[in-house]
């Protein structure tokens, strides 16, 4: 936050950083009657039915702002959300944003924030329509409601995974771990060393992954296109293994995972080396990816197979044989959330 530029909250006041806020704040959906402004917000549903989800992120538990420009975090808080509506195979149309912030920060400073929200919006075609605003003692808190419209009785839940089922999954896996990792070494050296500037070349990848994720409504509008219902869908914020086991508990199911078919990118190959971890540890417990983890029947396998961004990594079983990852050497193993644990 650059001293000469700063413009104090109390400056503007509430109703005034509100207003700065969303001065050019513009609607695009046509379901957008009223926006920011009033006590509340109407969107009409032309028939369809709405998906709602609503996401916290606080300082210091969801996000250090030492390496995490504010900008990231404004495109992250509103992407986590996105990706919400998209595992209910949905598609985002509103969204309110709810900030806690002290006079730590300036106006320029959550300016820079609602860059990163206005930048997600016109990506993917949503309208901000309301939040709220509130002072913060400590710390930066953010509140993100997402709100989607689906053909009615056309969403997709955890629970309607059935045997035989094929278990798909997009894009790659255990990256945002890795630059998680990354970004946290570089800290670390920051801090020790007085200053020495991070060395993050060449990781744009890894380092993206964590700090820009992007909800995968790419894959909900092609399976849509194709005509494919899932039977069942999750979006991939804990870690593999943990959401796997949430299909499979709704479903009342159990599953084959197979480890060789888990995707993982070349870069998380190599980081994975270097800081010594399994990659499919970082895949099935590292979390924060945010891709789509979901089921298929058998009939569409063919159409599915032949997306390069959707692998196939398994089948659903009956529940009394459990949730089971057989590995490249046909051992089997029990597949258990650890989630961050798994690290020590
Ligand atoms: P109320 O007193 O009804 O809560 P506010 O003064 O908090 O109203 O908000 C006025 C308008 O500004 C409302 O439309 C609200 O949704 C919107 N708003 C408040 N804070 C934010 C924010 N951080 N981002 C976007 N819109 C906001
Ligand atoms: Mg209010």
């Amino acid at each position: 936050m650059e001293d000469q530029f700063r413009t104090e909250i109390g400056e503007l006041g509430e109703f005034g950083l509100i207003e700065h806020l969303t001065k050019n704040n513009e609607t695009m959906q046509a379901s957008t009657i009223l926006s920011v402004g009033d006590d509340g917000a109407v969107i009409d549903q032309f028939g369809r039915q709405s998906v709602i989800s609503t996401d916290m992120l606080v300082e210091g538990v969801h996000f250090d702002l030492m390496y995490t420009p504010l900008k990231h975090l404004g495109y992250k808080a509103v992407a986590v959300n996105l990706s919400d509506i998209c595992a209910m195979f949905a598609t985002p149309t509103h969204i309110t944003v709810s900030i806690g912030i002290s006079n730590r920060f300036s106006v320029e400073a959550i300016e820079e924030f609602y860059e990163g929200v206005y930048a997600a919006c016109a990506k993917y075609n949503v309208d901000l329509i309301g939040g709220d605003t509130s002072t913060s003692h400590k710390g930066f808190i953010i509140s993100v409601t997402a709100i989607g419209e689906v053909a009615p009785g056309k969403f997709v839940t955890r629970g309607g995974a059935q045997v035989n089922d094929l278990i798909c999954v997009s894009g790659d896996l255990g990256g945002a771990y890795l630059g998680l990792q990354l970004l946290e070494r570089e800290k670390k050296i920051y801090l020790e060393h007085n200053g020495v500037q991070p060395d993050l070349q060449g990781q744009d990848y890894l380092v993206g992954r964590i700090l820009k994720p992007e909800p995968r409504l790419d894959i909900v509008d092609w399976l849509q296109e194709k005509n494919i219902m899932p039977t069942s869908m999750i979006d991939i914020s804990d870690g593999l293994s943990s959401e796997l086991l949430h299909i499979c508990k709704s479903s009342d199911v159990g599953c084959l995972l197979y480890e060789a078919k888990v995707p993982i990118s070349e870069e998380t190959k190599v980081m994975g080396m270097q800081f010594n971890v399994p990659t499919i540890t970082c895949a099935l417990s590292g979390g924060e990816d945010y891709e789509l983890l979901f089921t298929i029947r058998q009939e569409d396998y063919e159409q599915v197979a032949r997306n390069g961004n959707i692998s196939v990594i398994g089948y659903i079983t009956e529940k009394e044989h459990g949730a089971i990852m057989e590995t490249p050497s046909g051992n089997k193993h029990k597949l258990v959330a650890q989630g961050w644990n798994a690290f020590g």
